[in-house]
């Protein structure tokens, strides 16, 4: 019995082979029940019998169908009750007078469950035929009923139907259990998902502050290389570094992104911003590669194009790089050309249309669909020379599914490709763009470094516990001659701070003992700080529209990502102490 209960409730065997053992065990105890009180309250010799050869066939076939696994017997079964068992139950116990008719509701309702599809249908035909005949028959020539005493019949009347009512409520009680007990299996299995992504989530993001600490000294330093006046060959190597430590930095980010994008942390913010200056941000990024592979940038602007929109302005900017760097890397000669228009949906939204071309190695007709697959690289023979992971497009069709936005390649083999971007915003500002000249002039010699501003009398505190970032912060900043005190932690920079006032704190998040958001805490509240309205800004390596959401609700003054550029460090704080 404990085996069986254990059979019948095991989820890893199929709900309809649980529900044949499970009717088959009811309805063969309810002919044994039934036998045993034919054989007590006096029925025939031919009843008796007729009963027996009815149990042995039932249980005989349901043995088969545990032996060979037979699916189909369900079929089978339902044949033997409708056209032996149940007819000779039938005339053999008075017909429609005695306990034969809720029988044959049970029976129906057991040809319903151990079936399926058509299976179901055709026998479930089959078997109200074959009852419906019984009835008419019974009818036709009531003599070959084998009737008994009024009294017998109605009470094997009353009890077949307490009984066939006892074997449903079992039923019912079965599924029901059966439901708690899956829904309780999908309910943990969804709490171990959950799990698994939170921990996916946690080891991405420290994997990425990981590499980005060391990779901030390596472009910190590697930027005061290039500060210097050093020889040619010194310089392409320094050059080489940096753009190795942004391949490196865009990779950790795409990773970031597409685990984020797996687990659903990813959120689309959206501001109004200047139409203008986003592009100028993409155009400038894009100019200089587009340069060095002596490749044509043009970029066409509509200039009925509204001045002001509303969206998220650092996710469109990602998309469009996105595809942009995939134009100019995978065209060897040509030009990279960006068309910006609007336009303004039957639904009166506004959308708008990016159409990035280039004159490319193009895209064979039948990749196509696979170009947004993550971790898919078409081609792979021909562009193993050029970097990529083969996430970029995939992140690019989630961001912009997210956005309500779509994407559409047209494409001519060996000619060139190009990706129709169409985003839905809101128009901040109507009035048009006009004329815009975003060509950067830009020349290939990287002009020799000057700081943004000299401000000898301003002081800085740098608070970090990674003695090399504290290194880049001084040597970043040597020229502007502010003044640079570090603190290893928050314990020392709690004690600096109420010795000596800082006009402004670069504050890391990770630390041990005291973490960066509970140190800008205490400067702000400790009796003697005497830094209390300084501005205090959080450079991390902890990267994410949320992070920084985070921060400026913790009373951050800014937020700035490591690795750490000169020229962002500088202005940020010519923006915050108004140099
Ligand atoms: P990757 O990091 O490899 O560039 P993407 O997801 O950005 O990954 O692109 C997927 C693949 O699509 C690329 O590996 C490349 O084969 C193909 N592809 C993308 N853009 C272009 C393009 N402008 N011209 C030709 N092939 C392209």
């Amino acid at each position: 019995m404990k085996s069986m209960m254990q059979h019948i409730l095991n989820p890893e065997i199929p709900l309809q082979d649980r529900l044949f053992q499970l009717l088959s065990t009811i309805a063969l105890t309810e002919y044994i029940i039934v036998t045993i009180y034919s054989m007590i309250s006096g029925s025939s010799v031919t009843q008796i019998l007729i009963m027996f050869v009815g149990m042995i066939l039932f249980t005989g076939t349901i043995a088969f169908r545990f032996r060979s696994g037979y699916r189909r017997t369900g079929s089978v079964i339902s044949g033997l009750l409708y056209f032996l068992i149940y007819p000779m139950t039938f005339f053999s116990s008075g017909g429609m007078y005695g306990g034969a008719p809720p029988v044959f509701a049970f029976a129906l309702v057991y040809v319903f469950l151990v079936t399926e599809k058509w299976e179901r249908v055709a026998t479930l035909a089959v078997c109200i035929v074959g009852s419906g005949f019984c009835y008419r028959f019974a009818m036709l020539h009531p003599e070959i009923l084998i009737r008994k005493e009024i009294a017998a019949e109605h009470t094997e009347s009353f009890l077949s139907i307490l009984l066939v009512t006892l074997l449903l409520c079992m039923l019912f009680t079965f599924v029901t259990e059966v439901y708690k007990t899956e829904n309780h299996i999908v309910q943990q299995q969804k709490k171990e998902i959950e799990d698994l992504n939170q921990a996916q989530k946690r080891f991405f993001s420290s994997m990425s502050h990981e590499i980005r600490t060391p990779v901030n000294a390596i472009i910190g330093l590697n930027e005061m290389t290039l500060r210097e006046n050093i020889p040619e060959e010194v310089r392409e190597n320094a050059r080489n570094i940096e753009v190795a430590s942004k391949i490196l930095l865009h990779t950790i980010n795409e990773i970031l992104d597409m685990s984020k994008l797996e687990t659903g942390g990813m959120e689309i913010l959206n501001n109004d911003y200047h139409t203008t200056s986003m592009l100028s941000d993409i155009v400038n990024m894009i100019w200089v590669r587009a340069q060095d592979k002596g490749l044509e940038f043009v970029i066409q602007v509509d200039p009925t194009l509204p001045s002001g929109l509303h969206g998220d302005e650092v996710r469109i900017k990602q998309i469009l790089l996105n595809v942009l760097t995939n134009a100019v890397k995978y065209t060897r000669e040509g030009s990279v050309r960006l068309a910006i228009s609007g336009k303004t949906n039957e639904n009166g939204t506004y959308s708008v249309l990016y159409d990035v071309t280039d004159t490319g190695i193009g895209i064979r007709q039948e990749n196509i669909p696979y170009l947004f697959s993550a971790f898919q690289r078409i081609e792979e023979r021909n562009i193993h020379t050029i970097e990529g992971t083969g996430l970029g497009l995939s992140i690019v069709k989630q961001l912009l599914d997210m956005m309500g936005g779509t994407v559409k390649v047209t494409s001519e083999y060996g000619k060139g490709s190009t990706f129709h971007i169409e985003i839905p915003q809101k128009v901040a500002d109507a009035s048009p763009v006009g004329q815009v000249n975003l060509r950067k002039t830009q020349s290939t010699a990287t002009p020799r470094y000057q700081s943004s501003f000299v401000a000898p009398e301003r002081k800085i505190l740098a608070v970090d516990d990674t003695p090399m970032n504290l290194m880049v912060v001084k040597k970043l900043l040597r020229e502007t001659q502010i003044m640079v005190d570090t603190a290893p932690g928050g314990v020392e920079a709690l004690r600096k701070t109420s010795a000596t006032h800082y006009d402004l704190i670069l504050m890391d998040h990770q630390m041990p003992e005291m973490d960066g958001i509970e140190c800008l805490h205490r400067i702000r509240t400790q009796e003697n700080s005497l830094c209390k309205d300084s501005k205090i800004v959080c450079l991390t390596a902890n990267v994410g529209s949320d992070m920084e959401k985070l921060y400026r609700q913790e009373g951050f003054d800014g937020y700035l990502v490591k690795p750490i550029r000169g020229k962002t460090l500088e202005d940020e704080i010519a923006r915050l102490l108004q140099l």
